[in-house]
Protein backbone atom coordinates (compact mmCIF):
# COMPACT_ATOMS: atom_id res chain seq x y z
CA UNK A 1 0.00 0.00 0.00
CA UNK A 2 0.98 3.51 -0.50
CA UNK A 3 1.84 4.86 2.66
CA UNK A 4 0.18 8.79 3.56
CA UNK A 5 2.65 11.77 2.45
CA UNK A 6 2.30 15.21 4.18
CA UNK A 7 4.40 18.03 2.17
CA UNK A 8 4.33 21.60 4.13
CA UNK A 9 5.81 23.73 1.45
CA UNK A 10 6.98 26.80 2.73
CA UNK A 11 7.51 28.63 0.03
CA UNK A 12 9.80 32.20 0.12
CA UNK A 13 8.03 32.73 3.67
CA UNK A 14 9.73 33.86 6.89
CA UNK A 15 13.12 34.02 8.04
CA UNK A 16 15.43 31.76 9.97
CA UNK A 17 13.50 32.51 13.37
CA UNK A 18 10.33 31.98 12.14
CA UNK A 19 11.39 28.84 10.66
CA UNK A 20 12.76 27.70 13.97
CA UNK A 21 9.34 28.31 15.43
CA UNK A 22 7.97 26.26 12.88
CA UNK A 23 10.41 23.38 13.81
CA UNK A 24 9.71 24.05 17.37
CA UNK A 25 5.94 23.44 17.29
CA UNK A 26 6.59 20.29 14.90
CA UNK A 27 9.36 18.78 16.92
CA UNK A 28 6.52 18.59 20.09
CA UNK A 29 3.98 17.33 17.66
CA UNK A 30 2.57 14.44 18.88
CA UNK A 31 1.49 12.36 15.26
CA UNK A 32 1.22 9.22 14.20
CA UNK A 33 5.00 6.82 13.51
CA UNK A 34 6.74 7.36 10.53
CA UNK A 35 5.51 4.55 9.22
CA UNK A 36 1.78 5.30 9.25
CA UNK A 37 2.31 8.90 8.00
CA UNK A 38 5.71 10.57 5.95
CA UNK A 39 5.83 14.11 6.83
CA UNK A 40 8.00 16.53 4.58
CA UNK A 41 8.61 20.40 4.65
CA UNK A 42 10.29 22.46 2.42
CA UNK A 43 11.98 26.05 3.97
CA UNK A 44 13.66 28.42 1.63
CA UNK A 45 17.08 27.82 0.66
CA UNK A 46 18.81 29.82 3.48
CA UNK A 47 16.21 27.80 6.44
CA UNK A 48 17.22 24.47 4.15
CA UNK A 49 20.26 23.58 6.48
CA UNK A 50 18.80 25.35 10.39
CA UNK A 51 16.04 23.28 9.93
CA UNK A 52 17.65 20.42 8.31
CA UNK A 53 19.41 20.30 11.84
CA UNK A 54 17.05 20.71 14.46
CA UNK A 55 14.26 18.84 13.04
CA UNK A 56 13.05 16.13 14.42
CA UNK A 57 15.21 12.65 12.43
CA UNK A 58 11.86 11.38 11.58
CA UNK A 59 10.60 14.33 9.22
CA UNK A 60 12.31 15.14 6.00
CA UNK A 61 13.19 18.29 4.37
CA UNK A 62 12.99 19.35 1.03
CA UNK A 63 14.19 21.87 -1.13
CA UNK A 64 12.14 23.94 -3.68
CA UNK A 65 14.37 23.95 -6.69
CA UNK A 66 17.31 21.29 -7.57
CA UNK A 67 19.60 22.63 -10.50
CA UNK A 68 21.55 20.69 -13.29
CA UNK A 69 24.62 22.01 -12.88
CA UNK A 70 27.37 20.45 -10.27
CA UNK A 71 29.38 24.03 -9.51
CA UNK A 72 31.02 26.35 -11.20
CA UNK A 73 29.52 28.98 -12.95
CA UNK A 74 26.18 29.42 -12.73
CA UNK A 75 24.96 32.73 -10.76
CA UNK A 76 22.63 32.25 -8.60
CA UNK A 77 21.77 28.26 -9.15
CA UNK A 78 20.93 25.95 -6.31
CA UNK A 79 22.41 22.70 -7.50
CA UNK A 80 20.81 18.70 -6.49
CA UNK A 81 24.54 18.35 -5.46
CA UNK A 82 24.70 21.07 -3.18
CA UNK A 83 21.35 19.74 -1.70
CA UNK A 84 23.16 16.12 -1.07
CA UNK A 85 26.01 17.99 0.81
CA UNK A 86 23.12 19.28 3.17
CA UNK A 87 21.91 16.04 3.60
CA UNK A 88 18.50 17.33 2.08
CA UNK A 89 16.42 13.90 0.26
CA UNK A 90 13.39 15.95 -1.54
CA UNK A 91 12.77 18.52 -3.63
CA UNK A 92 9.76 20.14 -5.19
CA UNK A 93 9.65 20.63 -8.79
CA UNK A 94 7.61 22.41 -11.43
CA UNK A 95 5.01 23.98 -8.33
CA UNK A 96 2.11 25.67 -9.68
CA UNK A 97 3.83 29.06 -8.80
CA UNK A 98 6.97 28.50 -10.94
CA UNK A 99 4.88 27.05 -13.96
CA UNK A 100 3.00 30.03 -13.86
CA UNK A 101 5.98 32.39 -13.70
CA UNK A 102 8.88 31.15 -14.51
CA UNK A 103 9.11 27.31 -16.50
CA UNK A 104 5.96 27.75 -18.08
CA UNK A 105 6.85 24.81 -20.50
CA UNK A 106 5.55 21.13 -19.89
CA UNK A 107 8.84 20.26 -21.50
CA UNK A 108 11.23 22.47 -19.53
CA UNK A 109 11.46 20.67 -16.22
CA UNK A 110 12.39 17.26 -17.74
CA UNK A 111 16.28 17.63 -17.63
CA UNK A 112 16.36 19.15 -14.01
CA UNK A 113 13.62 16.39 -12.92
CA UNK A 114 15.80 13.57 -14.31
CA UNK A 115 19.01 14.75 -12.92
CA UNK A 116 17.22 15.53 -9.58
CA UNK A 117 16.36 11.18 -9.58
CA UNK A 118 19.91 10.40 -10.77
CA UNK A 119 21.42 11.76 -7.62
CA UNK A 120 19.10 10.02 -5.78
CA UNK A 121 16.77 12.78 -4.63
CA UNK A 122 12.93 12.21 -4.23
CA UNK A 123 10.98 14.57 -6.60
CA UNK A 124 7.35 15.48 -5.88
CA UNK A 125 6.37 17.00 -9.22
CA UNK A 126 3.46 19.28 -9.56
CA UNK A 127 0.55 18.91 -12.56
CA UNK A 128 -2.69 21.12 -12.45
CA UNK A 129 -4.83 23.09 -14.47
CA UNK A 130 -5.72 26.80 -14.72
CA UNK A 131 -9.19 28.42 -14.31
CA UNK A 132 -9.51 29.16 -17.89
CA UNK A 133 -8.76 25.42 -18.89
CA UNK A 134 -10.83 24.34 -16.20
CA UNK A 135 -13.41 26.37 -17.65
CA UNK A 136 -13.36 25.53 -20.86
CA UNK A 137 -13.48 21.68 -19.86
CA UNK A 138 -9.75 20.70 -20.95
CA UNK A 139 -8.88 20.04 -17.17
CA UNK A 140 -8.10 16.17 -18.03
CA UNK A 141 -6.40 17.04 -21.31
CA UNK A 142 -3.95 19.72 -19.59
CA UNK A 143 -2.69 17.41 -16.56
CA UNK A 144 -2.17 14.46 -19.30
CA UNK A 145 0.08 16.94 -21.42
CA UNK A 146 1.85 17.67 -18.00
CA UNK A 147 2.00 14.33 -17.13
CA UNK A 148 3.39 13.09 -20.63
CA UNK A 149 5.88 15.32 -20.03
CA UNK A 150 7.67 13.83 -16.96
CA UNK A 151 5.99 10.05 -17.92
CA UNK A 152 8.73 10.90 -21.23
CA UNK A 153 11.68 11.24 -19.16
CA UNK A 154 11.47 8.43 -15.99
CA UNK A 155 12.35 4.78 -16.20
CA UNK A 156 12.15 4.39 -12.75
CA UNK A 157 9.00 5.90 -11.33
CA UNK A 158 10.19 4.87 -6.99
CA UNK A 159 11.09 8.27 -5.98
CA UNK A 160 8.69 10.06 -8.04
CA UNK A 161 5.29 11.97 -6.45
CA UNK A 162 2.76 13.30 -8.39
CA UNK A 163 1.14 16.24 -6.62
CA UNK A 164 -2.30 17.49 -8.35
CA UNK A 165 -1.99 21.23 -8.09
CA UNK A 166 -4.67 23.05 -9.59
CA UNK A 167 -3.32 26.48 -10.30
CA UNK A 168 -6.68 28.08 -9.60
CA UNK A 169 -6.68 26.72 -6.49
CA UNK A 170 -2.99 27.48 -5.42
CA UNK A 171 -2.27 30.73 -2.76
CA UNK A 172 -6.23 31.58 -3.55
CA UNK A 173 -8.53 30.14 -0.63
CA UNK A 174 -10.32 28.56 -3.88
CA UNK A 175 -10.97 25.14 -2.35
CA UNK A 176 -11.89 22.83 -5.12
CA UNK A 177 -14.85 19.93 -4.19
CA UNK A 178 -13.36 16.70 -2.97
CA UNK A 179 -15.17 15.43 -6.26
CA UNK A 180 -13.52 17.22 -8.56
CA UNK A 181 -10.15 16.54 -7.11
CA UNK A 182 -10.77 12.69 -7.05
CA UNK A 183 -12.52 12.88 -10.68
CA UNK A 184 -8.82 14.37 -11.68
CA UNK A 185 -6.75 11.87 -10.00
CA UNK A 186 -8.41 9.14 -10.47
CA UNK A 187 -8.04 9.52 -14.20
CA UNK A 188 -4.65 10.46 -13.74
CA UNK A 189 -4.01 7.17 -12.06
CA UNK A 190 -6.08 5.57 -15.04
CA UNK A 191 -3.95 7.15 -17.33
CA UNK A 192 -0.69 5.93 -15.84
CA UNK A 193 -2.15 2.29 -15.51
CA UNK A 194 -2.36 2.42 -19.62
CA UNK A 195 0.37 4.25 -20.54
CA UNK A 196 2.60 2.89 -18.32
CA UNK A 197 2.22 0.32 -15.88
CA UNK A 198 -0.27 -1.36 -13.37
CA UNK A 199 2.75 -1.34 -11.00
CA UNK A 200 3.97 2.07 -11.67
CA UNK A 201 0.01 3.24 -10.89
CA UNK A 202 -0.83 0.97 -8.26
CA UNK A 203 2.65 1.88 -6.46
CA UNK A 204 2.95 5.96 -7.31
CA UNK A 205 1.80 8.23 -4.68
CA UNK A 206 -0.16 11.04 -6.26
CA UNK A 207 -0.80 14.03 -3.46
CA UNK A 208 -3.45 16.97 -3.47
CA UNK A 209 -2.63 20.25 -2.77
CA UNK A 210 -4.31 23.59 -3.03
CA UNK A 211 -6.18 25.76 -0.04
CA UNK A 212 -5.97 22.83 2.11
CA UNK A 213 -6.12 23.58 5.62
CA UNK A 214 -7.18 22.38 9.08
CA UNK A 215 -10.77 22.49 8.06
CA UNK A 216 -11.11 20.78 5.42
CA UNK A 217 -7.77 18.54 4.88
CA UNK A 218 -10.04 15.43 5.77
CA UNK A 219 -11.94 15.22 3.04
CA UNK A 220 -9.42 15.01 0.87
CA UNK A 221 -7.16 12.91 2.73
CA UNK A 222 -9.52 9.98 2.88
CA UNK A 223 -10.58 10.37 -1.08
CA UNK A 224 -10.10 7.09 -2.36
CA UNK A 225 -6.89 7.81 -4.93
CA UNK A 226 -5.48 10.32 -2.56
CA UNK A 227 -1.95 9.48 -1.22
CA UNK A 228 -1.12 12.78 0.69
CA UNK A 229 -1.62 16.47 1.02
CA UNK A 230 0.94 19.59 -0.15
CA UNK A 231 0.01 22.29 1.74
CA UNK A 232 1.20 25.91 1.89
CA UNK A 233 -0.01 28.87 3.71
CA UNK A 234 -1.50 25.97 6.88
CA UNK A 235 1.80 24.52 6.84
CA UNK A 236 3.35 27.68 8.32
CA UNK A 237 1.14 27.26 11.86
CA UNK A 238 0.29 24.65 14.12
CA UNK A 239 -2.70 23.53 12.16
CA UNK A 240 -0.50 21.09 10.01
CA UNK A 241 -0.03 19.33 12.98
CA UNK A 242 -3.64 18.57 12.74
CA UNK A 243 -3.25 17.84 8.64
CA UNK A 244 -0.28 15.45 9.64
CA UNK A 245 -2.59 13.35 11.41
CA UNK A 246 -5.88 13.94 8.87
CA UNK A 247 -5.39 10.18 7.10
CA UNK A 248 -5.30 8.83 10.42
P1 LIG B 1 -1.78 26.91 -0.35
O1 LIG B 1 -1.99 25.73 0.54
O2 LIG B 1 -1.31 28.13 0.38
O3 LIG B 1 -2.93 27.13 -1.27
O4 LIG B 1 -0.56 26.53 -1.30
C1 LIG B 1 -0.60 25.31 -1.91
C2 LIG B 1 0.70 25.05 -2.47
O5 LIG B 1 1.13 25.73 -3.38
C3 LIG B 1 1.49 23.97 -1.91
O6 LIG B 1 2.60 23.70 -2.69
Amino acid sequence: ARKFLVVGNWKSNGNVLEAMEIVNFLNQAQVPSQDVVEVVVGPKYECLLPVKTSLRPDFHVAAQKGGLESGGAFNGELSVKTLGCLGIQWVILKHAEVRQLVDKTNESAGDRFVHALSVGLKVVVCVGETLEQREAGSTMEDVTAQAIAIADKVSNWDNVVLAYEPLWATGTGKVPTPAQVQEVVHELRKWIEINISTEVAYKTRIIYGGSVNGANCKEFATLPDIDGLLVGAASLTPEFVDIITSAT
